[in-house]
């Protein structure tokens, strides 16, 4: 699959004001792909963009990078609380600063096989593209993807309209989900061989050093200690170890304490 860009100087955007993306809200464009086109690059467009277009044929359009955020699904504060989507009303801010945009052509969200396949596609690439920007994860079910309906629901009650495939999409993208978990946890075992790796080449090293340190023989001024060490069985091989071992039994036997 791949994206061709859309947008131009006219298309509307502005910035995330800080906040990292990790909602994807779903539209229907009532309107052909090429009036999409035509309107979000239109310079008599003062209100609206979105981030992505899913043509019925399963092209997709994109208008407005996702670093930044697009004019799509935009509410008032005041009609935050009336969302029926949890998200919106935790965030308690216009959801255009954290939410990613797919607009769909099509009039009733009924979606053609191509469209529905593009779509999933890209629910995924906006997931790793967030996760390659910011390090954030999040997952494509019920709570971090949703429709303009969830935000708006006496404004928007028909989009992405009523055909729309949720039940099919939630699937699709739960399988999108486990993939990436396996993918991940690929990933995770990869590294923890690794370190497992460097841990035991890093022992071995430690090993050579106490042996460069470790003195020949019991040096004559640790002798009463380390034999009233051994007599008590706190030593079983006292040879060969380091200056601070002789040094320390030499005090515990000083003060008394074997
Ligand atoms: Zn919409």
């Amino acid at each position: 699959m791949d994206i061709q860009w859309k947008g131009n100087k006219y298309t509307n955007f502005s910035s995330r004001q800080g906040y990292v993306p990790f909602v994807i809200v779903n539209h229907i464009s009532v309107g052909s792909m090429s009036s999409m086109d035509a309107w979000f690059t239109s310079p008599e467009n003062r209100v609206s963009s979105a981030h992505f277009g899913v043509s019925r044929q399963g092209a997709i359009h994109q208008y407005v990078d996702i670093e930044r955020m697009a004019w799509t699904q935009g509410i008032p504060d005041k009609q935050i609380p009336r969302a029926t989507a949890q998200v919106v009303q935790k965030m308690g801010v216009n959801p255009n600063l954290y939410a990613v945009s797919i607009e769909h052509e099509g009039k009733v969200g009924n979606l053609t096989e191509a469209q529905f396949e593009a779509s999933v596609w890209l629910h995924r690439y906006i997931q790793d593209r967030i996760f390659d920007q910011w390090q954030r994860s999040f997952p494509l079910d019920t709570y971090h993807v949703i429709g303009h309906d969830q935000v708006n629901p006496s404004g928007k009650p028909y989009c992405p309209g009523p055909q729309f495939p949720w039940e099919r999409l939630y699937a699709a993208l739960g399988q999108v989900d486990r993939v990436k978990e396996e993918q991940l946890m690929e990933d995770i075992r990869e590294r923890m061989a690794e370190l497992e790796k460097w841990h035991e080449e890093l022992s071995g090293q430690v090993r050579a050093l106490e042996r460069l340190h470790a003195l020949p023989q019991v040096p004559e001024w640790a002798s009463e200690a380390v034999d009233a060490a051994v007599k008590q069985g706190l030593v079983l091989n006292p040879e060969q170890s380091s200056y601070d071992f002789y040094r320390v039994l030499t005090i515990l036997h000083r003060k008394g304490l074997i």
